[in-house]
């Protein structure tokens, strides 16, 4: 029934009521030139080769055939929608971004929701950690706080990055997913069981995008207006309410309804049912991030909520869908090195890594000028630079503005209110292994304290049947990594491998043992 169908399913009917009755424009070249005919090449006869002159046609397929940019390496598949971010709650005693500046200020943002791991044409209810981006188009420039669903990560050190990304994607030779690569990697870095654990349970596998948590992950710097800081990390709740999706159903929906989650969204929006996120964040001073239990800059960890009570500090609210996906969503590029003044970067590596590789892949996909783009223009903000030129400098590139500093002719200067905090290091230059930085006691507590034994139980059936596509090898080494988080963990773990394997070599005798096929083939298959 036609009347049934979502706001998303009827974007094309909307599009046409909301023209109401004017008539259609013009159709033109991109130079603008009316067109005559656009369903008929021109030809030598009716039957004859075309012409190189039939500029309506080259017009048209040079450009499609340079449709595409480069997707991005990871987080490919995604969906985006705008909104604002108020403020509830005072929070000037530790930042003074002007964000944050007073209660009941309000500031722009966009938002894009992605899966990890996935090609652009993936399905979105497949077990990854989601991504979870917002921009702040701020007073004092974007601040981009690029964050996931979950407050922690695999890996804490960033020069594994890519190597942990690869692991995820594609097998160089079978180009298939292969989880030998994915647990090989896994086990070999135990610092990855706290992120594995949230993954392979019921949180992996959220309802769509509206029902988890964001997190800004890292930990970050807040500086107030006399130059103090501390440490902080940053959360967004959802209000409406944690939803996941059980395995089945998930499997389900990814054949049949691949982009579930962006429909979702979608809809949710276009009916005005907004979603909405409560925003907090935890603070921790200099003097405790020097006697804290952990690494405070660790992205394996989180500070414990009993410890570093979340502190509120306003809502992030979504109520506008984009109105072009290419445009506001496909090049929406953030960049965790955009940040006001009054938030800065902790020591934190992998943060620190980020800050130099989301900038430079976005300079790599969108081009030098990608801050021109309008969604990611600092729009309330005025740029005023020393910078010129570049491909697609769709601006006044700056006028006659002097392009070099300093410079006698009153153009942009600094002002050293704007200065970032400064703060002491000391220590030798070298290589810190960090792998074995206590890796297993907050996933002990997440274990025992958090899940409950169902949960327990769904997370041992979601680890076992992934880690049963490994070989024995990794199987047992990935088990081992489980028995030092807990015994029981292994054991259940260890239990279901076994009646899969014990499966699989039956099936294997079953598929050798047919007529004519070796027996020996089976019996070397384990
Ligand atoms: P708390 O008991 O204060 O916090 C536990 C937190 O775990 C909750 O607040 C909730 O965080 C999150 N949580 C609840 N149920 C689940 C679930 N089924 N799957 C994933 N996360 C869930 O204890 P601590 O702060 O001391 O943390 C204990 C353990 O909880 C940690 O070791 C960590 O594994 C996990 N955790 C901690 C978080 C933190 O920032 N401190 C955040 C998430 C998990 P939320 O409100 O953010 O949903």
């Amino acid at each position: 029934m036609a009347d049934s169908r979502d706001k998303a399913s009827d974007q094309m009917k909307t599009w046409k009521q909301n023209r109401g009755s004017q008539r259609p424009e013009q159709l033109t070249t991109a130079g603008g030139i009316p067109i005559g005919d656009k369903l008929n090449l021109q030809t030598v006869g009716p039957r004859g080769p075309l012409l190189v002159q039939d500029v309506v046609f080259t017009d048209e397929i040079a450009h499609f055939d340079r449709e595409r940019i480069p997707e991005r390496v990871v987080h490919a598949k995604g969906a985006g929608a705008f909104g604002y971010f108020e403020v509830t709650h005072d929070i000037r005693r530790y930042c003074k971004a002007k964000v944050f500046e007073h209660v009941g200020k309000v500031t722009p943002i966009a938002v894009r929701f992605s899966t990890v791991a996935g090609e652009s044409g993936s399905a979105d209810t497949v077990r990854d950690p989601r991504g979870f981006a917002v921009k702040f188009y701020t007073d004092e420039g974007n601040w981009d706080l690029t964050g996931n669903n979950t407050p922690i990560f695999f890996i804490k050190d960033a020069m594994l990055f890519a190597s942990f990304v690869h692991t995820q994607k594609r097998n160089p030779q079978t180009h298939m997913r292969d989880p030998d690569m994915m647990w090989d990697f896994w086990s070999l870095r135990p610092e990855s069981l706290h992120h594995l654990s949230f993954m392979f349970s019921d949180r992996g596998l959220p309802d769509g995008y509206r029902h988890m948590n964001g997190y800004g992950s890292h930990t970050f710097k807040l500086v107030n207006g006399n130059g103090e800081a501390v440490y902080c990390k940053f959360h967004y709740k959802t209000d409406q309410g944690i939803k996941n999706m059980p395995v089945d159903e998930a499997a389900r929906l990814a054949s049949t309804e691949p982009d579930y989650a962006i429909g979702d969204l979608f809809n949710a929006i276009a009916n005005g049912n907004y979603p909405s996120w409560t925003f907090y964040i935890q603070v921790m001073t200099f003097e405790e991030a020097e006697k804290f239990q952990f690494n405070p800059f660790d992205l394996t960890k989180v500070w414990s909520h009993k410890q570093y009570p979340l502190i509120p500090v306003g809502k992030l609210v979504l109520n506008r869908n984009p109105v072009n996906y290419f445009a506001e969503v496909e090049q929406l590029a953030f960049d965790p090195s955009n940040m006001p003044p009054g938030i800065e970067p902790s020591p934190d590596k992998m943060l620190q890594a980020r800050l130099f590789s989301y900038p430079d892949t976005h300079r790599h996909r969108l081009g030098a000028n990608y801050l021109q783009i309008p969604v990611n223009c600092p729009f309330r903000a005025r740029v005023a630079n020393y910078q010129r030129d570049g491909p697609m400098c769709v601006v006044d590139n700056q006028g006659g503005a002097p392009n070099y500093y300093p410079n006698s002719f009153s153009a942009p200067d600094a002002q050293p209110q704007f200065l970032e905090s400064s703060f002491k290091v000391s220590g030798d230059v070298a290589r810190y292994n960090s792998d074995d930085d206590d890796n297993v006691t907050q996933v002990r507590d997440f274990y025992t304290q958090v899940l409950n034994d169902e949960e327990r139980q769904r997370l041992c059936q979601n680890i076992a049947g992934h880690l049963k596509g490994a070989q024995l090898f990794i199987q047992k080494r990935m088990v081992e990594n489980l028995k030092a988080v807990h015994p029981d963990y292994a054991n259940r773990v260890q239990s279901l491998l076994n009646k899969y394997n014990a499966e699989a070599q039956k099936n294997a005798v079953h598929v050798y043992s047919r007529p004519g096929a070796s027996a020996v083939a089976a019996s070397s298959k384990m």
